[in-house]
């Protein structure tokens, strides 16, 4: 049976079957116990799929991510310990050194320093390119050796609005896959895939996590990128694999062989598995992901309203704002809204930001952002604080740029708090 997003929030991924416990179990053992050695071995050359160790796979962990993969509409998942974790594991699993990416320049300022500092380090070269770049300067920004393309639906913090479609199209004609970062709009409200996006990753950090107890992450496979009519291209996927005795990654997991070729391999060499116990809470999160994002995207609208008539705020985007540069992009990509976060600046430039934040009572200075509990951050003297002034600039995020995180709490409590200290500026 097919169900509806909110049911699948609240159900998806663990079928207990007869007199199993009804709630996920923590399976928090690092390993599991076989019949025979012959037995574990089948495990080995991937003729059998049981679980042997939990750096490869384990029982909650599974759960969670297949909860994931269904509320994206994927075929499979896989959790990390990290949202970066996921960013690096869903690029260079068909990156090498000497290939090359596109990206938005509007991206998380942890996912602009692994793509233009730590992977040109390991050789994998980045082009970026504005969000709402033409068609053409997008196509141009392609070369042979391009292997993926990278954006973000909703970009932290600049909240620019990726034109998926337009993005989906250019990497198809050039026959690599999208991968979109869909942190912010949880699949709640937009789901990459549906407007062609190949792979989805989240920090389930925020919103899916929603109560800042588990950092994690989550990379989403759509299965519908044919790796083997590009074999030119992801030779990695569809020939053999030395390490698994010649296993063709396309042959063993069909649609899913993206994920399968991550899991086998990437999480094999790598790590950064989360801990049983971090998956169990982030699927209590997503059990109320639905109403969560609902209740923070109507308080963060009149948040907005309010903020845009108090004569000390200098300017404000968030993009369900009918006069918001990207509010086109979001009616058609984010309908049931954005997110429940805004950016704005205040008289007084950085001064005037810190005296603002600093004066806040409800919403506290935490380097987080999508939590339940309202929160705010100064991106440029922190999360932001090693780009320099141009590429602070084509990531958007202006020197003055106050990162608001609205909560769930009663909204005229938090817009309370927000003109006490908008009065002390
Ligand atoms: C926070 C964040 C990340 C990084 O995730 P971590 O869980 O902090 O490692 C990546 N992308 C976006 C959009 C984020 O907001």
């Amino acid at each position: 049976m097919s169900y509806n997003i909110d049911t699948k929030c609240v159900q998806s991924g663990w079928n207990p079957k007869n007199t199993d416990p009804r709630v996920l179990p923590i399976i928090q053992s690092t390993t599991f116990k076989f019949d025979s050695s012959e037995d574990m071995a089948k495990c080995f050359d991937l003729e059998e799929s049981n679980y042997f160790y939990t750096r490869l796979q384990n029982p909650t962990n599974d759960a969670v991510a297949n909860k994931i993969a269904a509320l994206e509409g994927g075929v499979a998942a896989m959790l990390t310990s990290s949202g970066q974790a996921a960013t690096f594991y869903s690029i260079v699993n068909i990156c090498n050194a000497g290939d090359h990416v596109v990206s938005s320049s509007a991206v998380y300022g942890g996912s602009y320093n692994l793509l233009a500092h730590t992977m040109k380090d390991l050789g994998i070269e980045v082009t970026f390119v504005e969000p709402d770049c033409s068609e053409a300067e997008l196509k141009a920004a392609f070369t042979p050796k391009t292997k993926c393309v990278f954006g973000e639906t909703l970009a932290n913090p600049a909240l620019k609005v990726l034109d998926i479609e337009m993005f989906a199209k250019a990497a198809h004609q050039h026959r690599v896959p999208l991968i979109v970062d869909n942190t912010f709009p949880t699949p709640i409200n937009c789901r990459p895939i549906e407007w062609g996006a190949d792979i989805v990753i989240h920090s389930t950090t925020k919103y899916m996590d929603g109560h800042a107890t588990s950092v994690g992450g989550a990379v989403v496979d759509s299965g519908n990128f044919d790796w083997q009519a590009n074999t030119d291209k992801f030779p990695e996927l569809t020939t053999p694999n030395t390490t698994y005795h010649g296993t063709i990654f396309t042959e063993t997991y069909g649609k899913a062989a993206y994920i399968g070729k991550m899991v086998t391999t990437l999480m094999r060499d790598l790590g950064s598995i989360p801990s049983p116990h971090n998956s169990f809470l982030l699927n209590i999160g997503l059990e109320t992901l639905h109403l969560r994002m609902e209740r923070h995207c109507t308080n963060a609208r009149k948040v907005a309203d309010h903020l845009k008539n108090n004569p000390k705020v200098t300017w404000i985007k968030y993009p369900d704002l009918t006069d918001d540069d990207d509010h086109q992009l979001a009616k058609k990509y984010l309908p049931n809204g954005s997110s429940g976060v805004i950016i704005f600046g205040v008289q007084g430039g950085r001064t005037g930001a810190t005296k603002f934040m600093d004066s806040l009572k409800l919403a506290a200075v935490v380097t987080h952002v999508a939590d339940c509990r309202t929160c705010v951050l100064h991106p440029a003297s922190t999360t932001h604080r090693q780009m320099n002034d141009a590429e602070l600039e084509a990531a958007g995020v202006k020197p003055d740029l106050i990162r608001f995180s609205v909560g769930i709490e009663n909204v005229d409590d938090i817009i309370a708090d927000i003109d006490q200290a908008l009065a002390q500026v």
